[in-house]
């Protein structure tokens, strides 16, 4: 096998000792690939993030939900933030127990909370609306709440979630009405949260966001925790040489600030995060094949079975995948602009525009890298292609396959 297109999976050993092509052959393309070492490295850089000794970074497992990654995640010492009554099911599937989860719901049903609230799990609401609701529900009970203290950050509108413009939090302004909704229902807030948004990799405007989140914080005397948001980024572009997010000076400015709280709170109060990418991105690549290239007018087209219900990220939020190919066969790497085109019906579905890459072929294997986060979890069979297989290239390097690829049968599963 030919790499023909940079060198991460070589440099990382992302396959092991497997060839792509006998790995799609087994399991069916596209397929994704997850490699367990990538995947514990990063929850280690996560977890010995500070020196502050009581914080627990949870990871927020909407990024992805394989149980099977949920495991050596737990066992690697995160904690899980949930958002569904579906994610806290397979967070306890996966060997997840009720004190290890952080529920925290946008908009959610009574059913939803009740689903929360008989298993134990720790709930945070985000309006005034589902603040009386949850009091209704559990009076006399523990809650937490998720604030939005107006800063927002991300790479895209649609990944912001603090601010003005986004539909997420309590704003600090009724911090009164707060008051006396926990008096009514005889509530303890032990805990407040927020999460500015996704994809950071410059620190600043998260380190900012501490000072409002901490200032909320001191107008409540019984918190157990303050969970300061995910949102860290890793460099999707990384075939041009983007840096890292520079993890330990953000280490190290977190810690002072957790500390120095700590000081004049009065007591070792726990600090949450809650990364979803950073934990499990970089830890898979998606792979299909080549099916055909061609041009229409001046534009040069590589098609391929990855459509955008396999991997949804390029269409939704215009994101970059970096992409590897793979030849049997040595080829020239010289490179020209080709348009990466999946196999949906819709002309929207391009996985990458106007990209350098060597001249490929059918048959050729195709690799989009960095897809562990927001990859599978956004999967659906539009069009009635099969959800793909993941396996897991397991840190001895054997393989592992940890999830079925869909079959005609699951097409209709809940048909009546
Ligand atoms: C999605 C989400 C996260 C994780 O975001 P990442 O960008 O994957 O780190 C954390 N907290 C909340 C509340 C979220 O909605």
């Amino acid at each position: 096998m030919y790499t023909l297109n940079g060198t991460f999976t070589q440099e990382t050993n992302f396959y092991g000792d497997n060839d792509v092509f006998n790995l799609v052959e087994q399991y069916g393309s596209p397929l994704y690939v997850y490699n367990e070492n990538i995947l514990r490295t990063r929850c280690r850089e996560m977890k010995n993030l500070v020196s502050y000794e009581n914080f627990v970074p949870h990871y927020s497992i909407k990024a992805n939900t394989n149980i099977h990654l949920l495991k050596i995640v737990r066992e690697e010492g995160l904690h899980a933030d949930v958002m569904s009554p579906g994610e806290i099911f397979l967070a306890l599937e996966s060997g997840y127990t009720s004190d290890e989860l952080f529920f925290i719901p946008n908009n959610v049903t009574k059913e939803d909370m009740l689903y929360a609230i008989e298993r134990g799990v720790t709930t945070s609401v985000d309006s005034l609306a589902q603040l009386k609701l949850y009091g209704q529900l559990n009076a006399g009970g523990k809650v937490a709440i998720r604030f939005n203290t107006g800063i927002g950050a991300g790479h895209h509108e649609k990944v912001v979630t603090a601010g003005k413009k986004t539909k997420f939090g309590v704003s600090p302004d009724t911090i009164d009405e707060v008051k006396k909704l926990l008096e009514t229902y005889n509530l303890t807030l032990v805990g407040i949260n927020q999460h500015i948004g996704s994809l950071f990799m410059d620190a600043t405007p998260y380190i900012q966001s501490l000072e409002s989140i901490l200032s909320i914080a001191r107008e409540f005397d019984d918190l157990e925790f303050i969970d300061l948001g995910g949102g860290f980024g890793i460099p999707y572009h990384k075939q041009d040489g983007e840096n890292r997010l520079d993890i330990q000076a953000l280490g190290q400015k977190l810690d002072e600030v957790l500390h120095a709280f700590a000081a004049s709170y009065g007591k070792k109060v726990q600090f949450q995060i809650e990364p979803g990418r950073y934990i499990v991105c970089e830890s898979s690549a998606v792979l299909g094949h080549v099916t055909s290239m061609k041009s229409n007018g001046a534009t040069n087209y590589l098609g391929c079975d990855i459509g955008f219900n396999i991997i949804q990220r390029p269409i939704m939020y215009d994101s970059h995948h970096d992409i590897e190919l793979y030849a049997q066969t040595e080829k020239s790497s010289d490179l020209s602009p080709y348009t990466v085109v999946g196999n949906i019906c819709e002309s929207g579905d391009i996985l990458a525009k106007d990209r350098l890459l060597p001249t490929a072929e059918t048959g050729d294997l195709i690799a989009l890298l960095d897809a562990g986060a927001y990859g599978y979890s956004m999967a659906s069979c539009y069009n009635q292609r099969f959800r793909p297989a993941e396996v897991l290239i397991e840190a001895n390097g054997h393989t592992r396959l940890i999830r079925k690829r869909d079959t005609f049968e699951d097409l209709i599963r809940n048909m009546l």
